[in-house]
């Protein structure tokens, strides 16, 4: 019997994990090396978007169910402005209208936590490494690791995120293939979710959005902060005291629970912070090396969908690799074709997210805020109407085709 292709996968977010489970399905071995010291625990970080196909891939890896048993269920909504009265919504209801019935909100940390336990009996993992040298020879990849010994592989994907150092490595500086977009995300656990009664609290007035989210099942909540600005934080990504600076500063002089928001950032040991920027690369593969997820092509956190592309691009891979038996000469110009188009789509996502998330100025305040007080009041057909006409991203991030999923192979080198 011939020894499985050994595929080397950095990052265990969402893509790396997706990927590692197709690739042990169909006879590679997977070895997955996450920076991370330990695999995700409880529902961390933001919530993440699975749209038609995303779902469609947790369907093929059976495990939909538990995704959809951990759904955030935040359908209830709070929208605050800087003066006036604040308007409640049902989302739940809302979302009945929409013409997209495929779409789960996940807590990310949930997801990639349902993922690792759908693999780890099968996939080697290591956590608390990550690559630090990669060499091609035109037999295999020799790759060093920051802790661990060097080892061989006979393919890698970059599963390492919107700051992959597989695409450092490989492909070149980030700033060749990463877009700002115009603004900032901040995410933090709150020390007292009180006086927000379950429900995501939306605060916005011109070029800023401050958001309260429950995390369901805890009793506890996160807050969000979002702005939007030409000027790119320009620290170093591990600087989080400019980083709080740089918060205090665009939210100064904001209402409502901002200051207290500004103070929980401050305190939070789990601060997440980036610019919202966009990768775009016109090629995903260089020799044995494919990148896949945010790492090739995030569409912009927080805004763009990346979730529901990370899981499609990471499924077509495995399965381009797999209907190839390993042969990533044959494999990778495939996976580039059937996954070219849907992600340039998927980059006019990001852009216009941000613009309706975070009002320009304090007219579009307005305008946003009108125009939501008036959906629920709509007669049904205009409100359908008027909820599909607004559900472009869905749509985009659902205009893809999964391949059909390719049959066990043994595959051959
Ligand atoms: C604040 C925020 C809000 C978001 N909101 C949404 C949303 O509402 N909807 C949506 O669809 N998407 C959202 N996203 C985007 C979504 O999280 C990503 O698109 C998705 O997680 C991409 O999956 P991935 O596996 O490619 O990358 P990631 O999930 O980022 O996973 C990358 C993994 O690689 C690891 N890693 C990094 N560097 C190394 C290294 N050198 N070596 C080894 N491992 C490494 C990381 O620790 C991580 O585990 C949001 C993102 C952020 C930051």
């Amino acid at each position: 019997m011939r020894t499985p292709p050994a595929v080397l996968v950095s990052g265990a977010g969402v893509a790396g994990p997706v990927l590692a489970h197709q690739l042990v399905r169909l006879g590679f071995a997977p070895v997955v090396v996450e920076r991370a010291p330990a695999p995700q625990a409880g529902p961390g970080g933001f919530g993440v978007d699975l749209f038609g196909p995303g779902v469609e891939v947790m369907e093929r890896l059976g495990v939909l169910d538990r995704v959809r048993e951990a759904a955030t269920g935040n359908t209830r909504m709070r929208l605050v402005r800087p003066v006036g009265r604040p308007l409640d919504l049902d989302l739940g209801a809302l979302a009945q209208e929409a013409s997209t019935d495929r779409h789960v909100e996940v807590m990310r940390g949930d997801l990639a936590s349902i993922l690792y336990a759908a693999t780890r009996d099968d996939v080697e993992y290591v956590f608390g490494d990550s690559v630090e040298g990669v060499a091609q020879t035109p037999h295999g990849l020799e790759v060093s690791f920051e802790r661990g010994a060097p080892r061989v592989f006979d393919l890698m994907a970059g599963a390492d995120g919107l700051h992959s150092a597989t695409r450092r490595l490989v492909f070149g500086p980030e700033e060749r293939y990463r877009r700002f977009l115009g603004g900032h995300v901040a995410v933090f656990g709150l020390p007292e979710p009180r006086g927000f009664d379950g429900r995501v609290v939306l605060y916005r007035s011109a070029g800023r959005t401050a958001a309260v989210f429950p995390v369901r099942g805890t009793g506890r909540a996160r807050g969000a902060l979002l702005f939007r600005g030409e000027q790119e934080f320009a620290g170093d990504h591990r600087d989080t005291e400019a980083q709080r600076r740089f918060l205090r500063a665009a939210f100064a002089g904001e209402g409502w629970e901002v200051p207290r928001l500004l103070d929980a950032a401050d305190s939070a040991e789990d601060l997440y912070f980036d610019s919202i920027s966009q990768i775009r690369m016109d090629s995903w593969t260089r020799g044995r090396v494919a990148l896949v997820g945010d790492a090739g092509y995030a569409p912009g956190p927080a805004v763009g969908g990346g979730t529901t592309v990370a899981a499609v691009g990471a499924y077509t891979l495995a399965h381009r690799l797999g209907r190839a038996s390993g042969d990533h000469l044959a494999a990778f110009p495939g996976y580039e074709e059937d996954i070219g188009g849907y992600v340039r789509r998927s980059r006019e996502v990001g852009p216009r997210s941000l613009r309706t998330l975070v009002p320009g100025s304090r007219w579009e305040a307005a305008l946003g805020f009108g125009a939501m007080w008036l959906l629920p009041r709509l007669p049904r057909t205009l409100l359908r109407a008027a909820v599909n006409a607004d559900s472009r991203a869905a749509r985009v991030l659902s205009s893809v085709d999964l391949p059909e999923p390719a049959p066990r192979p043994r595959p051959s080198r």
